[in-house]
């Protein structure tokens, strides 16, 4: 790619398709949809997919109270309200609040965020979404390749948004994916990514004859993804399926280790979920702020680098809805009792499973001394 400099994805000799285009194609068929859009980051992903599906400004916008910023972050970017649904102490959204908030809002649409990997039970969900009259958009950064009873994350909803920057399942540095069913959506989707009329060129997109009716009438967005990440993340997209076990493999070790110990709590695995154990997640129930900081300090002398959701002030990446202050405050007592006592280890493939035996081991030990303190 770097020789040819034909980095820009429309850059392309006669009729050869380019790596973005060839991209697309095979997400698409792996994933399982119709369609596939490669974006330039999973947060345009979400803003193209609720452009796409009609959101406005103005409109209400359902999501989880616990997500990452770019999330709640997408919704104020297309102009919209989110309105933040209480978690579960399973990490994920509460349907009776869905319900609740969809109905004092008025909400039309539910951007869904499978925060962390964990899934809710989607069969529930998306009766309720039917019932509610909500559209559904998926996020999952964090589960590409988890499943429901069988069937893929990101096609529950109208559409799927997945993100290929670093700390995802596939690293381009940066990037997006966004998949659908619908041939109309995706056209305007297409279209709104910035396709300059050459929409031809993509690599699973919907009949021409979709475009007819969104070419002139979406703005361009301009968040295509360039041909050299797409060139990046094809061989990786070929061997997901491998990174996916050598994932669980290394969660599995360390939930053993935290299983065994008295005041840890892991948010439940349902049957009809398979995972993406890409990062793990654990509750100390009734552990005091002061505590929780004293075990972080004891996990990073012995080399251990965990994140508290429970901080006051954002660090890294941030997920306290209260760090969104252009998002309407709202009492969350559910989901913040939650996450002050919720920890989270990402578990990159770098660590070898005899790595994570001990990554374990010292979890287990260092979180064993806080019994007497959360007593
Ligand atoms: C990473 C992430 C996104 C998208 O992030 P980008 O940095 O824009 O690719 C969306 N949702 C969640 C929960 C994420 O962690």
């Amino acid at each position: 790619m770097l020789e040819t400099g034909r980095l820009h994805r429309y850059n392309t000799l006669a009729d050869a398709p380019s790596e973005t285009a060839l991209l697309e194609r095979e997400y698409a068929d792996w994933q399982g949809a119709a369609y596939c859009l490669a974006c330039a980051s999973g947060g345009q992903a979400l803003q193209i997919a609720m452009r796409a599906a009609g959101v406005a400004p103005g409109d209400a916008v359902l999501t989880n109270a616990f997500t990452l910023a770019p999330v709640p972050g997408a919704i104020a970017a297309v102009g919209a309200r989110p309105v933040l649904v209480e978690i579960t102490p399973d990490l994920v959204l509460d349907l009776e609040d869905l319900a609740v908030q969809a109905r004092a809002s008025g909400a039309r649409f539910l951007l869904l965020s499978h925060m962390r990997g964990h899934l809710v039970d989607m069969q529930r969900l998306m009766q309720l979404a039917r019932d509610l009259g909500l559209v559904v958009i998926e996020d999952c950064a964090h589960t590409m390749g988890a499943r429901w009873n069988g069937t893929k994350s990101g096609n529950f909803g109208l559409a799927g948004c997945f993100s290929t920057q670093t700390y995802k399942h596939m690293n381009a540095g940066e990037g997006g994916l966004l998949t659908s069913d619908d041939p109309a959506f995706m056209a305007r989707a297409i279209i709104l990514s910035g396709s300059y009329m050459l929409y031809e060129r993509h690599g699973a997109a919907p009949p021409a004859a979709y475009f007819d009716a969104a070419r002139l009438d979406m703005p361009n967005m301009s968040a295509r993804m360039d041909n050299l990440r797409a060139a990046i993340l094809r061989p990786q997209l070929r061997a997901l399926d491998g990174a996916i076990a050598d994932w669980n493999m290394r969660h599995d070790i360390v939930a053993r280790h935290l299983a065994k110990v008295t005041t840890a709590v892991l948010p439940r695995r349902p049957e009809a979920e398979d995972y993406v154990g890409s990062s793990i997640q654990f509750r100390v129930p009734g552990l005091a702020p002061e505590a929780a900081l004293g075990l972080i300090d004891r996990l990073a002398a012995r080399g251990i680098e965990v994140k508290w959701f429970g901080r006051d002030v954002p660090q890294g990446f941030t997920s306290s809805h209260r760090n969104w202050r252009y998002v309407a405050a709202s009492d969350l007592p559910q989901t913040d009792d939650i996450l002050s006592t919720l920890f989270d280890m990402r578990l990159p493939l770098s660590f070898s499973c005899a790595d994570c035996e001990v990554i374990g081991t010292i979890l287990a030990e260092e979180i064993d001394t806080c019994r007497e303190v959360a007593a």
